[in-house]
């Protein structure tokens, strides 16, 4: 028997939860369906296996529902990679931030993306085999997520009636370059996409057509969040929580803490960024996760950098600054 079932679950004022499994380690990612009238929104789509498509379809089918609207936080395939797929199955419009339909766009496996990531992770000493590994699972992986067609893009700041709730759209860089959270200040949820995870931190990561200091980035987006009255977070992956700022304060003491360890390594001898990802992460991760251990120790690498607490010597060696 699966752990999945086809119920809806009610998690916050007009906002009800599917899980839909993902062949990736979070296990499932959360569809949130918003509304139960005559326009109902889908926020994310899930990631393209069987089970996934058809426990979504029951889903729908069991509560009567029919989405006129597909609302996809960020272009990452467990979360965008259903999307085409459903809004012709469903006849409904997906609506996405550009720039992240852009990054959905660059991804695709034959894009020049790929040579560029697996040249950054060359130069910073990941070997060449494994580079390949890396890039081969990477392009696997979006392989069956093509970019869907945008009806409508959203922006920052906009209210969109969505559902039979007004929802106000937060745009947090950070996690992806152009990321949306959906506030309803009514009942103080949030709906958090990949920004705000319980249990695990979302992965920042340096990828060659994004932001060159996303961390940065994250960092802004958490703080600019702050003030908000947020009573419940309903995000991608896990169970929603009632916790909000004790979160953001977790996030931002990982980020602080993650960047002292980085340059107490260095202070034990010059590394390169695979030999600093592999001193933080281990070297046993599978291809699928050294993508996102590598891409994270870029990211702040290249924070610290940019603001002169170390140096990338010729020789690809990043030193700690004195
Ligand atoms: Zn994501």
């Amino acid at each position: 028997m699966t752990e999945f079932g086809p119920e809806l679950e009610a998690v916050a004022p007009g906002v009800r939860r599917l899980r839909l499994p993902i062949p990736f380690p979070m296990r499932w990612v959360n569809v949130y369906v918003l509304g139960d009238g005559a326009t109902p929104t889908l926020v994310d789509a899930g990631y393209p296996v069987p089970e996934a498509r058809s426990l979504l379809l029951e889903a729908l089918h069991r509560a009567g529902l029919r989405p006129e609207i597909l609302l996809v936080t960020h272009a990452h395939p467990d979360h965008f990679g259903l999307a085409a797929e459903l809004a012709g199955e469903l006849g409904c419009e997906v609506w996405m931030e550009s720039r992240e339909l852009e990054a959905a766009q660059s991804y695709q496996p034959a894009s020049s993306t790929w040579g560029l990531l697996a040249a950054q992770f060359e130069q910073g000493g990941m070997p060449p085999d494994r580079v390949e590994d890396v890039i081969r699972t990477g392009q696997h992986t979006w392989a069956v997520t093509p970019p869907p067609r945008v009806s409508r893009f959203v922006r920052a700041d906009e209210e969109l009636e969505l559902g039979g709730r007004r929802w106000r759209v937060l745009v947090t860089p950070g996690h992806a370059p152009a990321h949306v959270c959906l506030f309803d200040p009514d009942s103080q949820t949030l709906l958090a996409g990949d920004h705000l995870l319980p249990r695990i931190t979302p992965n920042i990561g340096l990828w060659p057509t994004g932001s060159e200091d996303p961390l940065d980035d994250f960092l802004r987006s958490l703080a600019a969040l702050r003030p908000l009255p947020v009573r419940r977070v309903l995000p991608g992956h896990g169970d929603p929580y009632d916790t909000f700022q004790g979160r953001v304060q977790e996030l931002l003491d990982h980020h602080r803490q993650r960047l002292q360890a980085i340059l107490q390594t260095l202070r034990g001898g010059p590394r390169t960024a695979y030999g600093v990802c592999t001193a933080l992460f281990g070297d046993g991760l599978d291809s699928h996760n050294v993508r996102f251990a590598m891409v994270e120790t870029l990211s702040h690498l290249a924070y610290l950098e940019r603001r002169g607490r170390l140096q990338r010597g010729e020789d690809g060696l990043y030193r700690a600054s004195h």
